[in-house]
């Protein structure tokens, strides 16, 4: 990309920050911004943050103690750098930011980017600059597509932001303070954008959302859609070759969503779909608003439509009142749906929500081991996962070079990496790889001849 200022994004946190970050540059490109990796060259660095564990903001403070170095060694250069801060500690934390680290130019929430040149203009003029207020225009109105080289450097395989947002209001979460109400965008809007991505080279969309199966946007129709009707709509955008989407909530699973893995074969089997606890009583208290049985009712519902979906979800250890008894529930509910893996948290107090107010905050040591406990058996199930694997063949979305030459890592169907050697050129395509050995982590292969049947793909044992 040419440009003649240089933009250094830093992003934390979630795909929706990944994805954010992208637009940003986006906004900025005909602006004469291209992008750098290396901080010290910049014009302007912004740090995309992330505020849903602990120590966000102090993790930022930090950051910004070197990105200081930076401005400083830019000024004795003669060279004028500007710093922002977006994302989630932007938006909670506001002008406390400036406070602290004057070194800032401009603060802006995950709702504002879509005004970044106009607030950059500012900056130039003026010091600390601070936008957090929720918009009432759609910011997605505002943002520019990607250059089709932009999408190309990103690669094949891309986020596509289709809901924010989050009414739920879980007692330990921030997400609903600092990104707001529920939105979904309209239908037309996202084919639109997925269709730009697949001519410019994109094969595989993961359509994210911090609730993206609360998807409510409008559809073809002018009436609300849900996120299997949108599933539907995008399968049939030439070039789309893989459909994924993230984060859902067990409430709003649905019965489209449900046909959907049914009906599209490009729908891939792998649903990421948080728990957080198996005990009724922490559920209850987290107010994730279903039951043990609830969940695990949805997810024989949905084996029953796909025999070969695979599951992967978040949990949290430590809740306050978590009893001994309630963790034991948790590693109950992981050995009954036997998952492809997981993501395993200590529960951490964010100010401003109700749990952190919650008495019976459960002792540091106490949520060390159980995380310990929690993850080893998770960990004993993704290696049984993938172990499945080895001998049979699957697809396999060839992303990018490997570490070592003429290889290649791509992903299979279940978002495992898989290390194989093959012709650089065929970076973008879905071929067919015999899996050979399998780690707890990768997967590793060699090309199958073509025609090969994708075995391991239609045995349910996959999904076991
Ligand atoms: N919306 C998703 C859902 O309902 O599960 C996930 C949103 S959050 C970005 C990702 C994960 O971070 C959550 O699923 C939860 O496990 C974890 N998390 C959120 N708040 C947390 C907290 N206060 N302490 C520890 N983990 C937390
Ligand atoms: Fe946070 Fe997810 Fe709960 Fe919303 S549903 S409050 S994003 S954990």
């Amino acid at each position: 990309m040419t440009g003649t200022r240089k933009l250094h994004i830093k992003s934390y946190g979630c795909q929706m920050n990944a994805y954010d970050s992208h637009r940003m540059a986006d906004i900025l490109a005909p602006r004469g911004f291209a992008e750098t990796a290396q901080p010290e060259n910049a014009d302007l660095v912004i740090l995309n943050t992330c505020h849903i564990r602990e120590k966000a903001a102090e993790k930022v403070y930090s950051e910004l103690g070197r990105v200081r170095k930076l401005k400083e060694g830019a000024a004795r250069e003669g060279r004028r750098m500007l710093i922002g801060v977006a994302g989630c500690v932007a938006q909670a934390e506001g002008e406390e930011i400036i406070r602290r680290a004057p070194v800032v130019d401009l603060v802006f929430g995950p709702q504002n980017y879509h005004r970044l040149p106009e607030l950059l203009a500012r900056a130039e003029r003026e010091s600390g600059v601070v936008d957090t207020e929720f918009p009432v225009e759609d910011k997605f109105d505002a943002l520019f597509p990607p250059s089709a080289a932009a999408t190309k450097a990103r690669g094949v395989s891309a986020f596509v932001t289709v809901q924010e947002g989050c009414d739920k209001f879980c007692t330990f979460c921030v997400v609903p303070y600092t990104r707001g109400a529920e939105a979904s965008r309209p239908v037309a809007k996202i084919v639109a954008e997925v269709r730009g991505l697949a001519e410019a080279g994109v094969r595989e969309i993961t359509l994210i959302g911090q609730n993206v199966n609360a998807y409510h946007g409008e559809g073809l129709d002018g009436r609300p859609s849900t996120l299997g009707r949108l599933l539907h709509a995008l399968a049939g955008v030439p070039g789309v070759q893989r459909l994924r989407y993230t984060t859902s909530h067990p409430r709003d699973v649905d019965d489209s969503l449900v046909a959907a893995h049914r009906d599209l074969p490009i729908l891939m089997p792998y649903l990421h779909l948080p728990v957080q606890s198996g005990s009724d009583r922490i559920l209850a208290a987290m107010n994730r608003r279903h039951t043990r049985a609830d969940y695990l009712r949805i997810i024989e519902r949905m084996r029953g439509a796909r025999p070969d979906l695979a599951f992967s979800s978040d949990f949290i250890v430590g809740f306050p009142g978590e009893s001994e008894a309630d963790f034991r529930e948790t590693i109950s509910l992981v050995e009954e749906v036997g998952y492809a893996g997981a993501f395993s948290f200590k529960y951490s107090p964010r100010p401003g929500t109700p749990a952190a107010d919650m008495g019976d905050q459960i002792a540091e040591e106490a949520k060390a081991a159980r995380l310990s406990e929690l993850q080893a058996l998770i960990e004993r199930h993704q290696r049984r996962f993938n172990a499945l694997c080895r001998g049979k063949t699957l697809t396999v979305l060839l992303e990018k070079e490997g570490r070592h030459p003429g290889q290649l890592v791509g992903r299979s169907p279940y978002l495992q990496p898989v290390q194989l050697i093959a012709p650089v050129d065929r970076i973008g395509e879905i071929v067919t790889a015999m899996i050979t050995e399998t780690g707890p982590n990768s997967l590793f292969g060699s090309l199958a001849p073509a025609g090969a049947s994708c075995e391991s793909e239609s045995a349910s044992a996959m999904g076991a």
